[in-house]
């Protein structure tokens, strides 16, 4: 197991849509391990979260976990280690809520961004067992973020127009300043 380095925002692999994992590819040793290496990675970097884009790896396959008292997300509340394999998420209604998030992708930035407040989600877990499960609040926000990362979506596409101007502008290399005079 080990941890890997996060690509950020500029990086084309966050733009591509992950594809999907075969029965097949989820037995074997190289994805088993991957999945290992991203729950490493994820609380390494304190995240509430992982999708395999962001370890340069586009399949469908995000990790989700929020312990207690987590530094970066200390509103969430606590969600059990979840590893979601070629997942779906439909809104169960239209209610929508802005939700401040952040992105281990998109570093300096938190913005608010609309989510479903209810969803029902189908996926596969590490071992190919099917789940169907309805997840409300903050929580479905955070499955929300991951699977628009197996997408290609970063949430300055989901963030308001003066919210993007801002984490585009900090993001980019600042002018070196000569010497005063
Ligand atoms: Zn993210």
């Amino acid at each position: 197991m080990s941890v890997h380095e996060i690509v950020e925002i500029g990086h084309p692999v966050l733009r591509e849509r992950a594809r999907e994992v075969t029965p097949e590819d989820l037995r074997s040793d190289a994805v088993q391990g991957l999945i290992d290496d991203m729950i490493d990675t994820m609380r390494a970097a304190n995240g509430a979260g992982l999708a395999a884009n962001q370890v340069a790896e586009p399949v469908r396959i995000a990790v989700v976990e929020v312990r207690e008292g987590n530094p970066r997300y200390p509103y969430k509340p606590p969600v059990p280690l979840t590893v979601i394999v070629n997942p779906v998420i439909e809104p169960v209604d239209d209610e929508i809520e802005q939700i401040n998030e952040g992105c281990l992708s998109v570093p300096n930035l938190r913005g608010e961004v609309p989510r479903h407040v209810n969803v029902r989600m189908r996926y596969l877990d590490r071992d190919g067992a099917e789940h169907e499960e309805v997840r409300r609040g903050l929580t479905a926000g955070t499955f929300q973020h991951e699977l628009d990362h197996l997408d290609g979506v970063l949430i300055i596409d989901r963030t308001s127009p003066e919210q993007r101007r801002e984490a585009l502008a900090k993001l980019r290399p600042q002018p070196v300043l000569g010497p005063a005079g």
